[in-house]
């Protein structure tokens, strides 16, 4: 954690994770500090033949770890991180309402189904530097589902505060009854899946575009804040004089 960053991770991060260059002194420096444990602990596992650079290393941990700025806890019981060079398919079963079980193939940029690990498109991560502020981000969505579900007890290291739970499925029935009637929503329409998608799209745009989120819904911002114990809209502007 006291360790400074290498240079190569802190160049890829300030390229690859807008939002960290954003970041008030105090909290980069944890930042780094939380990177450099978060590479040591986990393992990355390249994947299709992807040969896992520090670059990537760096970035992911980095995204990860934004997440946990705030938190007690970093991702306790996450072994590793599987790297695909591009979206990947995957294959399950699925059960439909008549009990008929089918194979199913699905391509993802993203996954996390599990307490251990979390799989992720470098292709897809790297969207997100290109297109910054737009709220499209697969790390941060993917890390945001593993620690709902730690939340809620895979983990099981930290709950949400009373009334927490309550007031979030109120803000997404809202955003239902918005979709339903077909109207403009700030989130990405796929928030409107189920309450962990629209927990995962929330906390993209939190990281990604959070003064946009504060007024487009001050409420679910005021949440989001809480869970992570952050405020990232006082984060400094990225282009605005210090
Ligand atoms: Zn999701």
């Amino acid at each position: 954690m006291a360790e400074p960053l290498p240079d190569g991770a802190r160049a890829a991060i300030d390229r690859n994770v807008p939002a960290a260059t954003r970041l008030p002194a105090d909290l980069r420096t944890r930042l780094d500090g939380l990177v450099n444990a978060f590479v040591a602990e986990k393992e990355f596992v390249g994947c299709n033949g992807l040969a896992v650079t520090d670059e990537m290393r760096a970035t992911i941990a980095a995204l990860a770890c934004l997440l946990v700025l705030g938190r007690r806890g970093h991702y306790d019981e996450l072994h590793s991180i599987l790297v695909y060079p591009t979206a990947f398919w995957v294959e399950d079963e699925v059960e439909d309402e008549a009990g008929v079980v089918e194979q199913r193939r699905r391509v993802l940029s993203g996954e996390a189904w599990e307490a251990s690990r979390i799989i992720l498109s470098w292709e897809d991560v790297l969207e997100a530097a290109r297109f910054p502020g737009e709220g499209y981000n697969v790390a941060l969505h993917e890390f945001a589902h593993y620690l709902d579900a730690e939340g809620l007890g895979l983990g099981g290291s930290q709950r949400p505060l009373a009334g927490w739970a309550d007031e979030i499925a109120g803000e997404f029935e809202s955003l239902l009854d918005t979709v339903d009637r077909g109207g403009f929503t700030f989130l990405d329409p796929y928030a409107a899946e189920d309450e962990a998608e629209f927990f995962a799209v929330a906390s993209e745009d939190f990281i990604d575009r959070p003064v946009g989120l504060r007024d487009a819904h001050p409420r679910l911002y005021a949440l989001l804040a809480e869970f992570y114990g952050i405020d990232p809209a006082s984060w400094q502007l990225p282009h605005s004089a210090q």
